[in-house]
């Protein structure tokens, strides 16, 4: 099965991200279980461009760094939420000509923290350490500055879910799977999610609505992508290998059931390396359906990506 095949796209918005159930991490050493084939991912990777990068406080006392990115295949922005300070992008590091220190605090590309009258980007007077750039003005990476990268990061990569994230749907769970990993990230310390601006694989809100209505209908959520034409669209996976070569993190425990993302993520050429798959079980399941989200459309959701999709399950799904 190949990724032309729109049955199996691995970013379809209706069907994407998905909490299937399997109880243990796994090492991946051969492509066998996939439905992907690697050569047939594109060699050439988007350029991506980290244009802003602003520390967040958030609601469960953890901090994180936003990353805005640009790119040249969509007129989407992209963005990286990281959970870590010293994990830095090339892209936003890299001076620029005629930028000032003031330039590049506005723009997030500083070490440590911000605080008023502050006037040096490149050194952080509380740890007296500063950032060091080689004769091409690129970002030297060392550990004292900056994460390592031979350490494996955790990583999620999750596809904007308006219905989900906002209008509270239990037609999916991708909300619980972005609070899940981000609740994950902040446990740890450290971490990245990834999230991909292509409501509807680029389509849009209106054609989910419309599949919407047609699972109402009786349709499947891959029998209402296939009636909507929906293309196969693999770059999505790509930008988000683009944007963990940026922020220089080659070696990544992943969060998915998808064994297609893992493939997918590392590319053609392995520039990513997925060095662990740690699955996400839906809260329902764990918590013995006292919490997490409950409706029969989650239900069938989860079954048809577990029977037409090929994510890894464990376990029956209660129906
Ligand atoms: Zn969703």
């Amino acid at each position: 099965m190949q990724m032309a095949d729109s049955t199996l796209s691995l970013s379809s918005n209706l069907s994407d991200d998905l909490s299937l159930l399997s109880p243990t991490s796994s090492q991946f050493s051969s492509s066998s279980e996939f439905n992907l084939d690697r050569d047939l991912l594109p060699e050439e990777l988007p350029v991506v461009k980290c244009v802003a990068r602003a520390r967040i406080p958030t609601t469960n006392n953890t901090e994180i760094f936003l990353h805005l990115y640009s790119n040249n295949i969509d007129k989407k922005e992209h963005l990286a939420i990281v959970f870590g300070e010293n994990i830095r992008s090339k892209s936003l590091y890299l001076r620029q000509k005629n930028e000032t220190q003031s330039d590049r605090m506005i723009r997030g590309a500083y070490i440590g923290k911000l605080q008023p009258n502050r006037k040096i980007a490149d050194f952080d007077e509380l740890k007296k350490i500063g950032l060091k750039f080689n004769e091409k003005d690129e970002l030297i990476y060392d550990n004292r500055t900056s994460y390592n990268p031979e350490n494996p990061i955790l990583v999620r990569i999750h596809s904007e879910c308006y219905t989900g994230e906002t209008t509270w749907s239990a037609r999916c769970d991708c909300g619980e799977q972005f609070d899940e990993a981000g609740r994950l990230m902040g446990e740890y310390g450290r971490g990245v999610i990834i999230y991909l601006r292509q409501e509807g694989r680029g389509i849009g809100l209106g054609e989910k609505l419309k599949a919407y209505n047609l699972q109402d209908l009786g349709a499947d959520t891959v029998q209402a992508n296939l009636m909507l034409r929906h293309p196969a669209d693999a770059r999505s996976f790509s930008l988000a290998t683009s944007i963990l070569l940026d922020l220089n993190l080659p070696n990544i425990k992943l969060l998915t059931n998808n064994p297609d993302k893992i493939l997918a993520v590392e590319g053609k050429n392995r520039l990513i390396r997925v060095v662990e798959r740690i699955p996400m079980i839906p809260i329902a399941w764990r918590e013995n359906l006292k919490e997490g989200i409950q409706s029969k459309e989650i239900n069938g959701y989860l079954r048809t990506k577990i029977e037409r999709m090929g994510h890894l399950l464990q376990e029956p799904i209660r129906i």
